[in-house]
């Protein structure tokens, strides 16, 4: 399970140059990464420690259609464990596959704040941070320091009701928690989160209510789907669909060397 299209409705592509996690905030208390790699042993022959797989880095130059890629679903790329050197191979590749957007999601801003000097940002890398419950609203200061185009919050699992300071933020992805022993979430919360993003002219994305399953309790609020991604997004993919991939390269070298 290194790398898939996947069923989280707001990307198309799972990336994971790394697997293997450990929990750090309640957010991560029924981590479904972690059930993945419990379900899948043969998958994943280290279970759920932090392992680094360099052999998955070029899979991306390999996509040709223009995708929004998540990278590591099954990690968190600022872990203390991945070294910076990976990092910057990681980003790397994200550099030279400017079709792809990529959807960097951490819980260690703080890590990331502190390494963001010795990373080169691509203007087709969004970053984001979990905001789970309001005593991590801290993270999105964090986010907001750094260089990234587009900057967004997951608040899934969303566990209580969320005060938060929009400013610079430019999507929102709210969602319910599912599995067994899933912790309900109010819809209150998610309509609050919602006129805030109206207020502060933020992208909100409604993923799910949560349940038993993912599917349990739907994505309606208001009688509503809401789906909205950055504008960024759209102007991107009718760029880079228009544009052959690879067989551009070598019509612009042509027109090059006719010239
Ligand atoms: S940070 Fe993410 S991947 Fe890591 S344990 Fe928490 S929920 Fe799981």
């Amino acid at each position: 399970m290194s790398s898939v299209n996947t069923g989280i409705e707001w990307t198309d592509k799972t990336w994971n140059p790394t697997t293997g996690c450990n929990k750090i905030s309640p957010g991560c208390l029924h981590c479904y990464a972690e059930a993945i790699t419990q379900r899948f042993p043969k998958n994943f022959p280290n279970g759920f420690d932090l392992t680094i797989h360099p052999d998955r880095l070029a899979q991306p130059k390999s996509w040709r259609t223009p995708s929004r890629i998540f990278v590591n679903s099954m990690s968190d790329l600022f872990h203390e464990d991945v070294p910076l050197d990976f990092i910057c191979q990681v980003f790397s590749v994200i550099h030279s596959t400017p079709w792809h957007i990529y959807q960097i999601l951490t819980k260690r801003p703080e890590r990331m704040l502190e390494l963001a000097h010795h990373l080169n940002f691509p203007d087709n890398l969004w970053l984001g941070v979990s905001v789970e419950s309001q005593d991590y609203v801290k993270r999105i200061d964090y986010l907001r320091k750094m260089p990234a185009k587009v900057k967004f919050l997951s608040c899934e699992p969303l566990l209580g009701n969320l005060e938060l300071d929009l400013a610079g933020i430019d999507w929102v992805i709210v969602g319910g928690e599912s599995g067994q022993k899933y912790r309900p979430m109010e819809l209150e919360w998610v309509k609050y989160i919602r006129d805030q993003c109206k207020e502060s002219k933020a992208a909100f994305f409604f993923k799910q209510v949560g349940g038993r399953t993912p599917k349990a309790g739907g994505r309606l609020l208001d009688n509503q789907v809401w789906d909205e991604m950055p504008a960024i997004w759209t102007n991107h993919k009718e760029k880079w669909e228009k544009v052959p991939v690879g067989r551009n390269n070598k019509s612009t070298k042509k027109k090059k060397l006719i010239a």
